[in-house]
């Protein structure tokens, strides 16, 4: 469903991503993991096009983000046609982001009636199913700031689901959260996984991603260090510098 190759992005000499090849099968939940700095948050948004790589290229479902070949030459999609694109993935960051003047229920369904073209009433149908579904079916005519922060993450999480998302990140979702409230945003995650979603997971728990992933990728330095299996890679790392990542976080 995603293939990352020869994934570079600089900012001026800085080299934060030094050449990432990922491929990512539909239904595949892959947790990314590593120190700061590394280059996670950076690798998920330019998988989302909000930062657009230095070198090399992602595909999508079969599409090349962000632009498009005419010819024998590749050009940048214009806005329509990489909104259409990036409707297809849905993001979840370390800050609800939720927009503070409109309700919850609005929050879930502005994308699908301004992007997706979604009738209101079918929007609003939707909106409230996926509401139930991370538990705030009664806060739909609440705003932001009266939900807690795992109460808005959730929505955050339900806003991204309205676009009907072939493909999930999320970025840090949980460490901008007290400790007690961090339980109910990975139980609406660990949902999500078992119902097959497709996700990507930046990630500093541990313990979740080792239960969710079917694979753990460690990056250092703007690389991709070491990849496997969720038991593997915290229980048998081969790499000195995962297992001093490791030793040191768990
Ligand atoms: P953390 O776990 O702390 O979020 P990370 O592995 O996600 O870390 P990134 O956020 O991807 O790391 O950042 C990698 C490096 O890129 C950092 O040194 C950061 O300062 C730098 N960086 C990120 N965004 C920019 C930007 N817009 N301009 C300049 N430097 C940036």
């Amino acid at each position: 469903l995603v293939r990352i190759s020869g994934l570079h992005k600089s900012y001026g000499a800085l080299d934060v991503l030094r050449g990432i090849d990922l491929d990512v099968r539909p239904g595949e939940k892959v947790s990314i993991i590593g120190p700061s700095g590394s280059g996670k948050t950076t690798m998920l948004r330019c998988v989302n096009f909000i930062e657009r790589p230095t070198r090399g290229h992602i595909v999508i479902d079969g599409d090349l983000l962000g632009q498009k070949r005419v010819g024998d030459r590749v050009v940048d999609l214009d806005d329509r046609a990489l909104a259409r694109q990036r409707a297809g993935i849905g993001m979840v960051f370390q800050r609800f982001n939720l927009f503070p003047h409109l309700s919850v229920l609005r929050n879930v369904t502005i994308g699908p009636v301004k992007v997706g073209k979604v009738p209101a009433a079918e929007a609003e149908a939707r909106a409230l199913a996926l509401l139930d579904k991370v538990g705030l079916a009664s806060k739909a005519h609440s705003y932001p700031e009266q939900l807690s922060g795992g109460q808005q993450q959730r929505v955050a999480i339900a806003r991204a689901l309205a676009m009907r998302p072939k493909l999930m990140l999320f970025d840090e979702a949980t460490s901008a959260l007290d400790p007690e409230l961090v339980g109910e945003v990975l139980g609406v995650m660990a949902d999500l996984a078992a119902e097959g979603m497709t996700m990507l997971i930046v990630t500093h728990e541990m313990q979740f991603a080792e239960d969710v992933s079917d694979r753990v990728i460690f990056m250092d330095g703007g690389v991709v260090v070491e990849e496997a299996p969720p038991g593997r890679l915290f229980h048998a790392p081969e790499h000195p510098r995962t297992r001093a990542f490791l030793s040191a976080v768990l």
